[in-house]
C-alpha cells in the first residue's frame, strides 16, 4: 500500500554497527580536509551496501548558504537524483546547523550521524546558530529520520581546533 510505503521507517541508525559508522566518518574527515579554514565535510552513504553515493565539503567562500551538507545534498541529487534519501545516510564532521538539519529533513534522508557537537563548535569559536539538530527533528514530525552524535569526536573536534584561522578584519 502506498501508505505503508510513505511512512515506512528510514534506516536505524543502532541497528548499524558503530565501526561501519566510524569508517564513514573518516569520509567525511577526509572530505572536510579540502577546506582547511571551515573543515566541515560530509558524505552520503548508502545504508544497504555502503556504497559513497555523495561528498561535500563547506564552500561559504563561494556562497555563504554553501555548508558541507548543502553540498552533498546538492552532490547526490546531480549524480543519483531526486530519489532514494530514505535508504541513505549523510555523515558529517559538525553536528548539522538549523539551515542544514531543515534541508535534510526535507530531503527525508535516512539518517544523519555527526562528529562535533554544536556546542562544541561554539565553544571552539566557530559562529554557530545555537539550535541543536535534535530540536530541528522535533519540530518536524513529517521527518521520520534519526540522527547520531557524537562519532569519533575526538577527532573532529582535533580537525576544528586544528583548522587555520582567517585573518581579523582590522586586528
Ligand atoms: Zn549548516
Amino acid at each position: 500500500m502506498l501508505a505503508a510505503l510513505e511512512f515506512e521507517s528510514s534506516v536505524r541508525l543502532s541497528a548499524v554497527p558503530l565501526l561501519l559508522h566510524q569508517q564513514a566518518m573518516q569520509l567525511a574527515i577526509a572530505a572536510a580536509r579540502a577546506n582547511r579554514f571551515f573543515p566541515f565535510g560530509a558524505v552520503i552513504v548508502r545504508a544497504a551496501d555502503r556504497q559513497v553515493m555523495a561528498t561535500g565539503v563547506n564552500n561559504g567562500s563561494t556562497n555563504p548558504t554553501l555548508h558541507g551538507e548543502i553540498v552533498a545534498i546538492n552532490d547526490y541529487v546531480a549524480r543519483h537524483g531526486n530519489r532514494g534519501w530514505e535508504k541513505v545516510i549523510l555523515y558529517t564532521t559538525g553536528e548539522p546547523c538549523p539551515m542544514c538539519m531543515a534541508a535534510l529533513a526535507w530531503t527525508r534522508i535516512g539518517g544523519v550521524v555527526y562528529g562535533t557537537s554544536i556546542e562544541k563548535l561554539c565553544q571552539f569559536g566557530i559562529d554557530q546558530i545555537s539550535i541543536p539538530a535534535s530540536a530541528v527533528i522535533a519540530a518536524a514530525p513529517f521527518y521520520r529520520g534519526e540522527i547520531l552524535g557524537p562519532v569519533l569526536a575526538d577527532e573532529t573536534d582535533a580537525l576544528f581546533l586544528d583548522r587555520e584561522r582567517l585573518p581579523m578584519a582590522g586586528a
